[in-house]
């Protein structure tokens, strides 16, 4: 029913992926309850267009795309909370054409809680991701509910449907005629991050997941800094020049965005390490100074209650000196 095929670019034969999961992100404290979803107009992709659905600020303005085909549609990502899944599903089923297929990009919820909302009353959608982004979603979805349910209420959708089909590091998906090529990065943003490359009529778009956040603060409460920088690099030197980037949260663009991430983080880390001093936490004061250089650092930015959720999280990372100590200011 679907047209849909996973290849394996070294061993070139059509099989299915077999069944698989998700998890996990943001730190809301505080939110704003005001703020009505965005949509950009679509961009024009040879034969295909590219719909982008930016979440309200209640769904930390998490993006979702809608790749548009001749026969149907292909979405990347699914937003965090019912009211914007509720929107984005709307976008969807007025373009007309049936959905067949969707596509995750890392574990946090903000990218696939909405997937229930998405898919109910539909005929099967199989919804691809790495085998790491399916088993990190599994592993961490009932302790976000924990987290967050009581934070964001009816907004938090009572079931979560994981990844039905996964896939390795430099396999591809087909659907009507467009190759979605799944990367395997390791943690970095998220415990393990991932992105997709779709090829279609002589144009790719690299749905880079939150790899960047483009011209917005940075979740980095999962303490991977220290292999997100790595992974920055070994993108900026795998990407073509002329890649168009689209991330998890912010505009699209071009390779820029790359070091444009690079250099937050850099800063980031330059800043905690300056407050902490080699301890592992900063105190609310501590936090405050944080706040108070990196809202300087990228003036007018969304995503400001992220720098303090990321505080301590980034002092441990800095502290153990490895990067990778998994002390998460969210977990
Ligand atoms: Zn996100």
């Amino acid at each position: 029913m679907m047209p849909f095929a996973v290849s394996h670019p070294d061993r070139g034969h059509r099989r299915r992926a077999p069944g698989a999961g998700i998890v996990r992100c943001a730190a809301l404290v505080a939110l704003s309850l005001s703020g009505c979803a965005a949509s950009s107009p679509p961009t024009a992709s040879g034969p295909a267009r590219l719909h982008t659905y930016v979440s309200a600020e209640t769904g930390i303005f998490a993006n979702a795309y809608i790749l548009e085909t001749q026969r149907g549609l292909m979405v990347v990502d699914a937003t965090l909370t019912v009211s914007d899944a509720r929107r984005l599903r709307s976008r969807v089923d007025a373009l007309g054409k049936p959905l067949l297929a969707v596509f995750i990009t890392h574990g946090h919820p903000d990218h696939y809680n909405g997937l229930t909302e998405l898919l109910a009353g539909r005929p099967p959608v199989p919804v691809h991701a790495t085998h790491a982004t399916n088993r990190t979603i599994r592993e961490w979805d009932a302790r976000k509910e924990r987290q967050w349910r009581p934070v964001f209420g009816a907004e938090w959708p009572v079931s979560r449907t994981f990844p039905s089909h996964t896939v390795g590091d430099g396999e591809t998906v087909t659907v009507d005629q467009v190759t979605f090529t799944a990367h395997d990065l390791g943690p970095g943003e998220c415990h393990h991050d991932s992105y997709w490359v779709a090829r279609h009529a002589g144009r790719s778009d690299v749905f880079i997941g939150d790899l960047v956040f483009s011209g917005e603060h940075s979740y980095v409460s999962d303490g991977h800094t220290t292999q997100w920088l790595a992974s920055l690099e070994r993108l900026r030197r795998s990407l073509p020049r002329d890649a168009r980037l689209h991330p998890g949260h912010g505009p699209a663009g071009g390779v820029e965005l790359l070091d444009a991430q690079a250099r937050y983080l850099n800063r980031y880390r330059a800043e905690v390490a300056r407050i902490a001093q080699g301890r592992p936490r900063l105190s609310d004061t501590e936090k405050a100074e944080l706040v108070s250089a990196m809202s300087g650092y990228l003036r007018s930015a969304k995503l400001t209650f992220l720098i303090a959720a990321g505080a301590d999280a980034v002092a441990a990372e800095l502290a153990a000196g490895a990067g990778n100590t998994g002390h998460g200011a969210m977990r």
